[in-house]
């Protein structure tokens, strides 16, 4: 099978599946320019668990985990089949990990997703992220993965450059980010260019208003997972660059080396 190169995406605010804006189009061309995979391997910000684990639900149904929004969002659903055997190629490799055989997709697989695979034809499990774990467990977990990455399974990290919804401006332009969304993504942007593995992994300390761009880290410790399963050699290219709400930044990264 083909190597597919992981990749990290800011799924941002649930209302992009009705108003994609350029976020929607960008992951399409995204999906495009990608090996067509044999599974998905979605790592979800809006999964946490204390442990590793992973979904082996044959038919995940489609979690409409957010609250608040227009009627419309929640008669979506993205019906593609699990992938329970995928599940056990991971528990393979992540050692002591939780198979869960009921978990369903949430929207941070499933944005995404809809307009990557509109079809939905092919099969999606769910890795969850770990918030009370540091990113270097999340680059390790990801390590375990690349026999997978190497294998014909895209690695679809699925979180957020920065998150702070106290900060959300309802009334900005997309592409217009606060100063310190631009100052944080500009840092990591550049840490992530000249692979700067000891800068990232230290990432709450080192990034400039690391604490007000991530409250919470699990939006972006997915990006962990795709770095780690992307391999040593891998460079980081930004295949997208916005921001919504002035305080989101949308921005995605491919882990590509050079054979991939
Ligand atoms: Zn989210």
């Amino acid at each position: 099978m083909n190597s597919i190169p992981p990749i990290f995406i800011s799924h941002g605010s649930p209302m992009l599946m009705l108003e994609p804006g350029r976020a929607g189009p960008a992951w399409q061309t995204l999906a495009r320019e990608l090996p067509r995979p044999r599974a998905i391997l979605a790592v979800s910000a809006h999964w946490n668990t204390r442990t590793p684990a992973v979904s082996a639900t044959a038919k995940p149904e489609t979690i409409h985990d957010f609250h608040g929004f227009p009627p419309p969002l929640y008669e979506l659903a993205y019906a593609a089949p699990g992938a329970p055997d995928l599940a056990a190629e991971v528990a393979e490799l992540v050692s002591g990990i939780t198979i869960d055989r009921s978990r369903g997709l949430d929207h941070g697989a499933w944005s995404p997703l809809r307009f990557m695979y509109p079809a939905a034809d092919i099969p999606v499990i769910q890795l969850a992220v770990m918030p009370y774990a540091s990113a270097e467990a999340h680059y390790l977990l990801g390590q375990s993965l690349q026999p997978l990455a190497r294998d014909g399974v895209l690695i679809l990290a699925s979180g957020g450059l920065t998150h702070n919804l106290g900060d959300i401006v309802f009334d900005a332009a997309d592409g217009e980010a606060l100063p310190h969304v631009a100052e944080f993504r500009d840092w990591f942007a550049a840490a992530l260019a000249r692979r700067d593995l000891p800068a990232l992994l230290d990432w709450h300390r080192q990034a400039p208003h690391a604490a007000r761009a991530h409250p919470s880290p699990e939006h972006l410790l997915p990006l962990f997972v795709a770095l780690g399963a992307a391999g040593e050699n891998a460079a980081a290219k930004i295949a997208f660059r916005d921001s919504q709400l002035g305080a989101l930044a949308l921005d995605a990264f491919v882990f590509a080396t050079a054979s991939a």
